[in-house]
């Protein structure tokens, strides 16, 4: 049996990357709360508060610079407050990130659609940037159909060459 990261070791109390899986691995969760917590600082090796976001299916996870932004771009993009984003599901996600100058897996969160396509049937996606709300949006402005970010851009293509 391997042993776990010296990460996780030393805070339990948290989800990190290993948790979930290699990079691209995903879960879904359901945000219960953002609130401070104390958790082991690896820099300054000492427990030290930090905001924090709950979770209702799992361990929380303490809430960095970019999940927050995308937090805000999510659930307030017109307001200031990050009680919005409670009771909303999201989809935690794997990926690589640089930290430091060195390249590390970290848990990025990603919008949550159970909206699918009725051009292509996948799941719509956040894309190019967009939200799944905004892509909806635009093509259904554009396009007069709702359609995924990839379906607009071929269809958007299909437009301007019978053009
Ligand atoms: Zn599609």
């Amino acid at each position: 049996m391997s042993l776990p990261s010296w990460e996780k070791i030393i805070d339990p109390n948290f989800i990190n990357a290993e948790l979930i899986g290699d990079v691209g691995a995903e879960r879904v969760v359901t945000i219960k709360d953002i609130d401070m917590a104390e958790c082991y600082d690896d820099q300054s090796k000492a427990k030290v508060q930090k905001q924090t976001v709950f979770f209702e299916e799992c361990k929380p996870m303490v809430l960095n610079k970019t999940n927050a932004k995308t937090l805000k771009k999510l659930f307030s993009p017109n307001s200031d407050n990050p009680a919005d984003s409670f009771g909303h599901k999201v989809i935690l996600r794997v990926e690589s990130v640089k930290a430091f100058g060195k390249v590390t897996t970290g848990i990025r969160i990603h919008e949550f659609s159970e909206e699918t396509c009725p051009v292509c049937g996948k799941v719509i996606m956040p894309y190019a940037g967009k939200t799944v709300q905004e892509i909806m949006d635009i093509s259904k402005r554009n396009l007069g159909q709702v359609m995924c970010g990839e379906c607009m851009k071929n269809k958007a293509k299909e437009k301007k060459d019978a053009e």
